[in-house]
């Protein structure tokens, strides 16, 4: 009908350029024969929206209710305000199922298991995964070690990192239906025998050549940390040898650092493993220490070697420097404020890290744009809270459909996603509300608002899925009694600052723009959880949004600007982005001079540009000069309320010295991140992004 494309016609409006050209080149469904485009961007919102709202038929809604629902999905998508990941946007009512961005595969010490969690039967799973446009994450760290013996055949075991080698080059055949390439995170903890081949698997000689389709990350304990600090010997250990049948060295670990928070947890435990039988977490009916797992260690023949742990940490830093791999994963961090942790442990992440997953758990996201939100009101700008909550509200209902509607690859990530229904809603356009509100990124009133919106979000998003549970119920693994409350965990913003040494105090401006969060009661929020239950173990996560932010039209995730001006090369062909708030400053100013906005272009932003004032120049600093400690303390605002992860690039300048990470990853674990990962402007031949025009 007439109102239909009237509607249509409106909204497509506010697709930016580039944002077109993403959707064209990969989300716009095709006729299959012809070739030729069956939607536009908003048959598309349409399209996902009805697929998602479908799911509340389920529930007992009538067709009614359902298509306010869908109204309500589809408002948000086609204002731009809030867009859920890719694979939901691409395969939503299409042939193919899978919706989630976010998987983590289990590889056991075998070829393959009945269980299939052996290592083929992982590099199955993964294949299954990327044809449709998931991410993979895996612990590789139960592997025996490169060299240690093969029973079956009296043959030498080829080791871990050797095997990640296939995982790579599988990624590289399926390439996702040539719609966009698996991507991979590969972890090791820090006691493995081969962490030091894992360290070096992407550096030096090896830089651009190996490993390219994954991001590695070493998995970092608090013992390891605190070694660091004090120059002590740490061991590495050969998983195999070590006692417990299928198990590892890393539940001795774990569980010597104690984040079983308090002694009636333990009881749980303690109480579990009887009923079950089980030892993993014990030795002679307690939690054991780490002096005391060694001892075991060292009886069972288990290390292998040890090593001063300060010389393991210079040679992640030396790598990350050099190539941006690895990264660290802090485990005892994730494993701490993981609100399901009785039901196991996290060894591994997905690709960008905002997700700590259990083996085959897998999650979906969805982000909304922050600048949509600034308002004006009485001539000054302002943040639209209510509309905020709204964005929540829905958005969390969204993502939680999705679990619904997903069409699982594997029975065994259908299991296990179901089990805790894990969602992640994130947001984008930070760095751009920040502009809109004249708060330059690296500023303490900057900080202070990302730690105030986290929390606004963490808050009705933890609200949202427990009305949620009321209507649909809770999620199976859901403890009233053993869910850990992440929140009361959370530092408060003094102390975040103190750990970095900065001095500066939030004004009096950004407090009372945020005072609305200072009257959130979480403990009310608790009763209720505890009264009504709760429908996802976790809500809230910060993703990359790499592709999203262009089809929203913003700035990507909690990141600063990258550069104001850049070519970006994606696989579809190169673009131009000239940021168009930026360009709204300079008209202004009077400055939209076609010589003046060349010489902006050919570098990329205007620190050395005479012609621009100073506030503009405070305002506009991008990624590469927003100094890093900024950049780690955003992160860990927006960590403090969130109960996922929070993925993040330290972005540094080309001529960083290799001290510059070692403080920047040493400051992330202080300051409680759950992981980390430097990128230095330069350091790989193939970047996404890069500066300026002239290039
Ligand atoms: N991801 C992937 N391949 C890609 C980009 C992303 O598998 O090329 C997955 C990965 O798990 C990543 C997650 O999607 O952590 C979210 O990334 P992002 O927010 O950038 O995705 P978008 O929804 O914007 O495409």
């Amino acid at each position: 009908g007439k109102g239909k494309w009237k509607e249509f016609d409106s909204r497509d409006l506010l697709i930016s350029y580039n944002a077109l050209k993403v959707l064209e080149a990969r989300y716009l469904l095709k006729d299959p024969n012809t070739l030729r485009y069956i939607e536009t961007p908003q048959m598309m919102f349409r399209r996902v929206a009805r697929h998602i709202a479908n799911v509340e038929k389920l529930y007992g809604k009538d067709e009614k209710q359902v298509k306010e629902i869908e109204d309500k999905l589809y408002e948000m998508m086609s204002n731009l305000k809030f867009i859920p990941n890719t694979p939901a946007l691409m395969n939503s009512g299409t042939r193919l199922g899978i919706l989630s961005a976010c998987f983590v595969i289990p590889v056991r010490d075998a070829m393959s298991t009945p269980n299939g969690d052996g290592i083929y039967d992982a590099l199955r799973a993964m294949a299954l995964v990327h044809q449709q446009g998931g991410g993979t994450g895996f612990d590789f760290s139960e592997l025996r070690p490169k060299g240690d013996i093969v029973a079956s055949t009296a043959g030498v075991a080829s080791g871990p990192v050797s095997f990640m080698r296939i995982f790579d080059v599988s990624t590289d055949v399926v390439k996702q239906g040539g719609k966009r390439r698996g991507a991979n995170m590969g972890v090791m903890h820090a006691w493995h025998a081969d962490v030091q081949d894992f360290i070096r698997a992407k550096t030096g000689e090896l830089r651009d050549t190996h490993l390219q389709n994954f991001n590695i990350s070493v998995g970092v304990y608090d013992y390891f940390m605190n070694a660091v600090e004090r120059g002590e010997a740490v061991p590495l250990i050969n998983p195999r040898k070590t006692r417990i049948p299928g198990k590892d060295w890393d539940y001795y670990m774990t569980n010597a650092r104690g984040y079983m928070h308090d002694e009636s947890v333990q009881e749980y435990i303690l109480k579990e493993l009887e009923e079950k039988g089980g030892s993993v977490y014990l030795d002679e009916s307690r939690i054991i220490t780490v002096d005391e797992a060694l001892v075991i260690a060292e009886k069972e023949n288990a290390i292998v070697q040890w090593v001063n742990a300060r010389q393991l940490f210079d040679e992640i830093v030396k790598g990350a420097w050099d190539s941006g791999d690895p990264g660290l994963l802090f485990i005892d961090e994730i494993n701490r404020r993981h609100p399901v942790w009785y039901i196991g442990k996290i060894n591994a992440t997905n690709p960008c890290g905002e997700e700590p997953l259990l083996p085959w758990e897998s999650c979906n996201l969805g982000s909304i744009s922050l600048e949509k939100f600034v308002v004006e009101k009485d001539g000054k700008m302002s943040i639209d809270w209510d509309g905020l909550v709204e964005a929540i509200k829905y958005g969390v209902r969204f993502l939680d459909n999705v679990i619904d509607a997903n069409r699982y690859p594997l029975k065994q990530i259908e299991e296990a996603t179901k089990k805790t229904r894990k969602v992640g809603l994130g947001v984008m356009g930070l760095a751009r509300m920040l502009i809109k509100l004249g708060i330059p990124y690296d500023s303490v009133d900057a900080l202070y608002i990302s730690y105030q919106l986290a929390k606004f979000i963490y808050y009705h998003a933890l609200k949202t899925s427990i009305d949620l549970a009321k209507e649909k119920g809770s999620f199976p693994a859901y403890d009233p009694y053993y869910y850990h409350d992440i929140w009361e965990s959370a530092r408060d913003f003094g102390s975040l600052l103190e750990v970095s040494n900065i001095k500066d105090k939030p004004s009096d401006y950004v407090k009372k723009l945020t005072e609305v969060v200072d009257r959130l009661d979480f403990s009310l929020l608790k009763e209720e959880r505890i009264k009504f239950g709760l429908r996802n173990s976790t809500v809230v996560s910060v993703a990359p949004t790499g592709t999203i932010s262009i089809i929203a039209g913003t700035s990507s995730s909690i990141e600063p600007l990258f550069a104001l001006a850049f070519v970006r090369n994606v696989a579809v062909g190169k673009f131009i982005e000239i940021d168009p708030l930026f360009l709204e400053y300079l008209r202004k100013y009077e400055l939209d001079d076609p010589e003046v906005v060349q010489k902006i272009a050919e570098t990329g932003t205007v620190a050395e540009n005479p012609f621009i004032p100073r506030t503009m120049k405070k305002l506009f600093r991008t990624a590469h000069e927003v100094p890093p400690e900024y950049h780690v303390l955003h992160q860990a605002m927006w960590q403090q309320w969130n109960d996922s992860g929070t993925s993040k690039t330290i972005n540094l300048k080309s001529e960083e010295p290799p001290e510059t990470v070692e403080k920047v990853y040493m400051l992330a674990w202080k300051l409680g991140i759950k992981g980390v990962t430097v990128y230095r402007d330069r350091s790989k031949s193939q970047q996404v992004i890069y500066f300026g025009i002239k290039k």
